[in-house]
Protein backbone atom coordinates (compact mmCIF):
# COMPACT_ATOMS: atom_id res chain seq x y z
CA UNK A 1 0.00 0.00 0.00
CA UNK A 2 1.28 3.77 -0.59
CA UNK A 3 2.78 5.09 2.46
CA UNK A 4 1.23 8.37 1.82
CA UNK A 5 -2.22 6.47 1.67
CA UNK A 6 -1.33 4.71 4.61
CA UNK A 7 -0.16 7.63 6.74
CA UNK A 8 -3.75 9.69 5.83
CA UNK A 9 -5.69 6.25 6.85
CA UNK A 10 -3.58 6.38 10.10
CA UNK A 11 -4.83 10.20 10.91
CA UNK A 12 -8.56 9.06 9.99
CA UNK A 13 -8.40 6.59 12.93
CA UNK A 14 -7.93 3.61 9.90
CA UNK A 15 -4.78 1.12 10.65
CA UNK A 16 -3.99 -1.35 7.97
CA UNK A 17 -1.36 -3.71 7.99
CA UNK A 18 0.39 -6.56 6.33
CA UNK A 19 1.56 -10.07 7.22
CA UNK A 20 4.63 -9.17 6.68
CA UNK A 21 4.48 -6.45 9.23
CA UNK A 22 2.93 -8.28 11.29
CA UNK A 23 4.85 -10.95 11.40
CA UNK A 24 8.08 -8.78 11.58
CA UNK A 25 6.83 -6.67 14.34
CA UNK A 26 5.70 -9.55 16.34
CA UNK A 27 9.37 -11.24 15.87
CA UNK A 28 11.33 -7.90 16.58
CA UNK A 29 9.64 -7.56 19.92
CA UNK A 30 10.08 -10.65 21.40
CA UNK A 31 14.18 -11.50 21.15
CA UNK A 32 14.85 -13.49 23.40
CA UNK A 33 18.73 -13.04 24.46
CA UNK A 34 20.76 -16.41 25.22
CA UNK A 35 22.12 -16.08 28.81
CA UNK A 36 26.21 -16.07 28.45
CA UNK A 37 28.94 -13.85 28.75
CA UNK A 38 32.61 -14.07 27.88
CA UNK A 39 34.60 -11.27 29.68
CA UNK A 40 34.15 -8.26 30.96
CA UNK A 41 31.54 -6.33 28.49
CA UNK A 42 29.57 -9.14 29.72
CA UNK A 43 29.18 -6.59 32.89
CA UNK A 44 27.94 -3.99 30.62
CA UNK A 45 25.19 -6.52 28.88
CA UNK A 46 24.55 -7.37 32.67
CA UNK A 47 23.93 -3.61 33.39
CA UNK A 48 21.83 -3.17 30.21
CA UNK A 49 19.10 -5.68 31.61
CA UNK A 50 19.13 -4.04 35.25
CA UNK A 51 16.43 -1.39 36.34
CA UNK A 52 18.53 1.59 35.30
CA UNK A 53 18.56 0.71 31.70
CA UNK A 54 16.15 -1.61 31.60
CA UNK A 55 16.06 -3.82 28.44
CA UNK A 56 12.95 -5.54 29.05
CA UNK A 57 11.38 -2.10 27.27
CA UNK A 58 12.46 -3.41 24.10
CA UNK A 59 10.71 -6.78 24.84
CA UNK A 60 14.24 -8.55 25.39
CA UNK A 61 14.29 -8.31 29.12
CA UNK A 62 14.07 -12.85 28.89
CA UNK A 63 17.47 -13.90 28.72
CA UNK A 64 17.02 -17.93 28.12
CA UNK A 65 19.23 -20.37 30.07
CA UNK A 66 19.08 -22.86 27.13
CA UNK A 67 20.09 -21.95 23.28
CA UNK A 68 16.85 -23.92 21.95
CA UNK A 69 14.37 -21.16 23.43
CA UNK A 70 16.59 -18.16 22.46
CA UNK A 71 17.13 -16.71 18.95
CA UNK A 72 19.59 -13.75 20.11
CA UNK A 73 23.23 -14.57 21.14
CA UNK A 74 25.16 -11.40 22.40
CA UNK A 75 28.37 -12.56 22.31
CA UNK A 76 29.93 -10.29 24.80
CA UNK A 77 33.50 -10.14 25.61
CA UNK A 78 36.85 -11.99 24.30
CA UNK A 79 36.55 -14.90 22.40
CA UNK A 80 39.32 -17.23 23.24
CA UNK A 81 39.99 -20.09 20.85
CA UNK A 82 39.44 -22.52 23.56
CA UNK A 83 35.92 -20.73 24.09
CA UNK A 84 35.19 -20.76 20.48
CA UNK A 85 33.75 -23.81 19.43
CA UNK A 86 31.39 -24.02 22.28
CA UNK A 87 30.73 -20.46 20.49
CA UNK A 88 29.72 -22.14 17.66
CA UNK A 89 28.04 -24.91 19.14
CA UNK A 90 25.57 -22.73 21.44
CA UNK A 91 24.89 -20.65 18.03
CA UNK A 92 24.28 -23.85 16.06
CA UNK A 93 21.55 -25.37 19.03
CA UNK A 94 19.52 -22.03 18.22
CA UNK A 95 16.50 -22.48 16.39
CA UNK A 96 16.34 -20.16 13.21
CA UNK A 97 15.36 -17.34 13.23
CA UNK A 98 18.59 -16.68 15.15
CA UNK A 99 20.57 -13.23 15.41
CA UNK A 100 24.18 -12.46 16.57
CA UNK A 101 25.70 -9.32 18.08
CA UNK A 102 28.77 -9.13 18.67
CA UNK A 103 29.65 -6.45 21.36
CA UNK A 104 32.83 -4.93 21.60
CA UNK A 105 36.40 -4.70 20.35
CA UNK A 106 37.27 -8.39 21.43
CA UNK A 107 34.01 -10.09 20.02
CA UNK A 108 34.37 -8.19 16.87
CA UNK A 109 38.36 -8.29 16.11
CA UNK A 110 40.17 -9.29 19.14
CA UNK A 111 40.33 -6.23 20.17
CA UNK A 112 43.26 -5.36 22.45
CA UNK A 113 44.38 -9.12 22.18
CA UNK A 114 44.16 -9.21 18.52
CA UNK A 115 47.72 -9.97 18.54
CA UNK A 116 47.82 -12.80 21.01
CA UNK A 117 48.11 -16.24 20.14
CA UNK A 118 45.29 -17.56 21.90
CA UNK A 119 42.64 -15.01 20.96
CA UNK A 120 40.42 -15.35 18.23
CA UNK A 121 39.75 -12.05 15.89
CA UNK A 122 36.48 -11.64 15.38
CA UNK A 123 33.74 -13.85 15.94
CA UNK A 124 32.25 -13.37 12.15
CA UNK A 125 35.00 -15.71 11.66
CA UNK A 126 32.54 -19.06 12.14
CA UNK A 127 29.08 -17.16 12.56
CA UNK A 128 27.36 -14.41 10.90
CA UNK A 129 27.28 -11.50 12.60
CA UNK A 130 24.50 -8.95 12.33
CA UNK A 131 25.49 -6.16 14.64
CA UNK A 132 29.00 -5.05 15.09
CA UNK A 133 29.39 -2.96 18.52
CA UNK A 134 32.66 -1.19 18.87
CA UNK A 135 34.46 0.31 21.83
CA UNK A 136 36.20 -1.39 24.66
CA UNK A 137 33.76 -1.80 26.61
CA UNK A 138 30.81 -0.57 24.70
CA UNK A 139 28.34 1.07 27.66
CA UNK A 140 25.10 -0.20 27.62
CA UNK A 141 23.71 2.37 25.98
CA UNK A 142 26.06 1.35 22.59
CA UNK A 143 23.55 -2.28 23.26
CA UNK A 144 20.68 -0.70 23.27
CA UNK A 145 21.79 1.53 20.31
CA UNK A 146 22.67 -1.89 18.54
CA UNK A 147 19.57 -3.99 19.65
CA UNK A 148 17.05 -1.12 18.57
CA UNK A 149 19.50 -1.51 15.08
CA UNK A 150 18.68 -5.04 15.10
CA UNK A 151 15.20 -4.80 15.64
CA UNK A 152 14.90 -2.11 12.60
CA UNK A 153 17.25 -4.72 10.77
CA UNK A 154 13.56 -7.61 11.36
CA UNK A 155 11.27 -4.55 10.65
CA UNK A 156 12.54 -4.19 7.16
CA UNK A 157 13.19 -7.55 6.62
CA UNK A 158 10.99 -8.89 3.37
CA UNK A 159 9.74 -12.69 3.97
CA UNK A 160 10.02 -13.24 0.09
CA UNK A 161 11.64 -12.48 -2.92
CA UNK A 162 15.78 -12.60 -3.02
CA UNK A 163 16.06 -10.01 -0.42
CA UNK A 164 14.42 -12.38 2.12
CA UNK A 165 16.86 -13.55 4.93
CA UNK A 166 18.83 -16.01 5.33
CA UNK A 167 16.34 -18.37 7.13
CA UNK A 168 14.28 -18.35 5.14
CA UNK A 169 16.61 -19.77 1.89
CA UNK A 170 16.11 -23.61 2.23
CA UNK A 171 19.72 -23.86 0.22
CA UNK A 172 21.06 -21.64 3.05
CA UNK A 173 22.67 -23.56 6.21
CA UNK A 174 21.50 -22.44 9.93
CA UNK A 175 24.53 -24.64 11.24
CA UNK A 176 27.83 -23.66 10.99
CA UNK A 177 31.26 -26.24 11.76
CA UNK A 178 32.25 -26.40 14.87
CA UNK A 179 36.26 -25.66 14.47
CA UNK A 180 39.00 -28.02 16.03
CA UNK A 181 41.56 -27.37 18.13
CA UNK A 182 44.91 -27.79 15.59
CA UNK A 183 48.26 -28.04 16.84
CA UNK A 184 48.97 -24.61 16.37
CA UNK A 185 45.61 -23.16 16.12
CA UNK A 186 41.81 -23.67 15.22
CA UNK A 187 41.31 -25.51 12.39
CA UNK A 188 40.09 -24.19 10.31
CA UNK A 189 41.24 -21.10 11.14
CA UNK A 190 38.00 -19.03 9.19
CA UNK A 191 34.89 -20.36 8.33
CA UNK A 192 36.05 -19.12 4.17
CA UNK A 193 32.68 -19.71 2.99
CA UNK A 194 30.88 -17.62 5.52
CA UNK A 195 33.81 -15.00 5.19
CA UNK A 196 33.26 -14.73 1.67
CA UNK A 197 29.79 -14.12 2.02
CA UNK A 198 29.90 -11.32 4.49
CA UNK A 199 33.15 -9.54 2.96
CA UNK A 200 31.85 -10.63 -0.64
CA UNK A 201 33.23 -7.08 -1.96
CA UNK A 202 36.44 -6.85 -0.11
CA UNK A 203 37.09 -10.96 -1.49
CA UNK A 204 36.49 -10.02 -5.19
CA UNK A 205 39.54 -7.27 -4.78
CA UNK A 206 42.46 -9.55 -4.76
CA UNK A 207 44.52 -5.47 -3.48
CA UNK A 208 42.56 -6.37 0.03
CA UNK A 209 42.28 -9.87 0.42
CA UNK A 210 43.51 -13.29 -0.89
CA UNK A 211 41.45 -15.69 -2.97
CA UNK A 212 40.57 -17.18 0.73
CA UNK A 213 39.24 -13.90 1.38
CA UNK A 214 42.27 -13.69 4.53
CA UNK A 215 42.49 -10.10 3.84
CA UNK A 216 41.35 -9.17 7.80
CA UNK A 217 43.51 -9.83 10.03
S1 LIG B 1 36.39 -5.29 24.56
FE1 LIG B 1 37.46 -4.55 26.41
S2 LIG B 1 35.87 -4.65 28.01
FE2 LIG B 1 35.17 -5.95 26.31
S3 LIG B 1 35.90 -8.02 26.79
FE3 LIG B 1 37.45 -7.04 25.51
S4 LIG B 1 38.92 -6.16 26.99
FE4 LIG B 1 37.02 -6.59 28.11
Amino acid sequence: MDAELKNELSRQGIFTTTLEELYNWGRKSSVWPLTFGLACCAIEMIATTMARYDLARFGAEVFRPSPRQADLMIVAGTVTKKMAPQVVRLYNQMPEPKYVIAMGACAISGGPFKQGYNVLKGIDRYIPVDVHIPGCPPRPEALIDAFMTLQKKIAAQSLTGEERPRYLHADEPSEFPVPEYGAHDLEPPKNVKLWNIIYKTAAKEPSSAGEDGSGKD
